[in-house]
């Protein structure tokens, strides 16, 4: 992994007057570059050339400058990286930079100072620390099956990475199990290489919940954790086919037993769950910074089912900017009571910049 002084060095030889925050083009990229713009931040989109014209038709989220790129991965490609020094960038990891560059060889080959500690991305794509962290820091995750062999109820089949839900699908045995994979490697849907890297998890009901949190080590605002403080933004559930599978049909047809996220609705939960939402947001970030100091800085998400007899269950950490903040670049029914003017989780990311470099303290929050 990249040392942490490596960063500091490189960061060190920024002009601090210049300083850009960059992101590339797709999941959550027009609202981390408004938020930019609100706060005063210049912002360089590094963009395939197919999507230049999407990301010029927002004129409040178009950035200051565009890079374009053959694809995502070139960022790692020596010039790239170069280029992006030069510009003195900051980048803003998200969903679609993970799952298109690899947690490893982010953390392995890429130089360029990042918003957020970049340890955290290795403990989110890797299932087993997931769990680890997440059952250490007293959450409730839904059983998991080592083999297929084991499976005795309704089960829950997950693929590895961010994948959006893409391929998941449910068994009640073994065999259906097994068949259902199959089949989707034929398919084409499931990789093979990931058909056998696949998790089973015990199937969960309830409620969706998706809180999006913001930790700063350096603010005293919202829940105090430790000298930070914890902030919960806003909160989202995930649209996927599955959900209209009730569209007056006699039956329901296969395809729409399909998991893949392909949109966000707003929603906000009971307030006498407030307490629990924050409690297991507070856990989760005190417990990173005991497994891999500084720990989470920045946005991160809980994906969480809620019922009634059975409390929360988390499935599923986001340890950066999750998608479903894009419903709120004007803010959301919560983080009204924590600032006077439309903040989103871009402009959040922002101002924690903005306040790193009038206070000297960047190097606190860029890794
Ligand atoms: P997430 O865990 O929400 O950050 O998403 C992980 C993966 O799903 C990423 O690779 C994204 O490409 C995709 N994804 C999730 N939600 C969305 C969304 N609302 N819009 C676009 N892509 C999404
Ligand atoms: P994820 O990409 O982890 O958010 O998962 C995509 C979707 O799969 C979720 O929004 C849920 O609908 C569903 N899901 C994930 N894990 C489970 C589980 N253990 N039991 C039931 N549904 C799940």
């Amino acid at each position: 992994m990249i040392s942490r002084q490596k960063i500091s060095q490189i960061l060190s030889g920024y002009d601090q007057h210049k300083l850009t925050v960059a992101t590339v083009s797709s999941h959550s990229a027009l609202q981390i570059f408004h938020g930019a713009r609100q706060e005063g931040l210049r912002s360089l989109n590094i963009c395939t050339g197919d999507r230049r014209a999407t990301y010029e038709a927002f004129p409040l989220s178009k950035a200051d400058k565009f890079f374009i790129v053959e694809e995502f991965r070139d960022i790692l490609k020596p010039e790239v990286q170069a280029k992006l020094i030069e510009e003195n960038a900051i980048v803003v990891p998200h969903g679609s930079f993970v799952e298109h560059i690899g947690a490893e060889e982010i953390l392995d080959r890429f130089v360029v100072p990042m918003f957020g500690n970049r340890e955290s991305l290795a403990w989110e794509t890797d299932r087993n620390r997931q769990r680890l962290w997440l059952e250490s820091a007293g959450l409730k995750m839904p059983r998991e099956y080592k083999d297929p062999s084991e499976i005795n109820q309704k089960v829950f089949a997950k693929l590895p990475g961010a994948k959006g839900g893409r391929g998941f699908f449910t068994a009640d045995t073994e065999q259906e199990f097994q068949r259902k994979l199959t089949d989707r490697v034929k398919r084409g849907i499931v990789k093979e290489e990931d058909a056998r890297n696949i998790t089973i998890q015990e199937y969960v009901a309830g409620v969706r919940y998706y809180p999006h949190y913001f930790a700063s080590p350096m603010q005293r605002f919202g829940l105090p954790v430790g000298n930070g403080s914890l902030e919960l933004l806003s909160m989202d559930k995930r649209i996927e086919p599955v959900d209209e599978c009730y569209r007056g049909l006699p039956e329901i047809s296969e395809e729409f037993f399909d998991y893949t996220v392909t949109g966000n609705q707003p929603v906000v939960i009971r307030e006498s769950l407030l307490t629990e939402v924050l409690r297991m947001g507070a856990r989760t970030t005190g417990r990173s910074r005991e497994l891999f100091s500084p720990g989470l800085i920045g946005p991160f998400s809980l994906e969480t089912m809620y019922h009634p007899n059975r409390g929360f269950t988390v499935f599923e950490i986001s340890a950066r900017i999750v998608a479903g903040t894009n419903l709120y670049p004007m803010g959301s029914p919560y983080s009204a009571y924590t600032y006077g003017k439309p903040m989103s989780t871009g402009r959040r990311i922002a101002r924690e910049l903005r306040r790193g470099l009038e206070e000297g303290t960047l190097d606190k929050i860029v890794f």
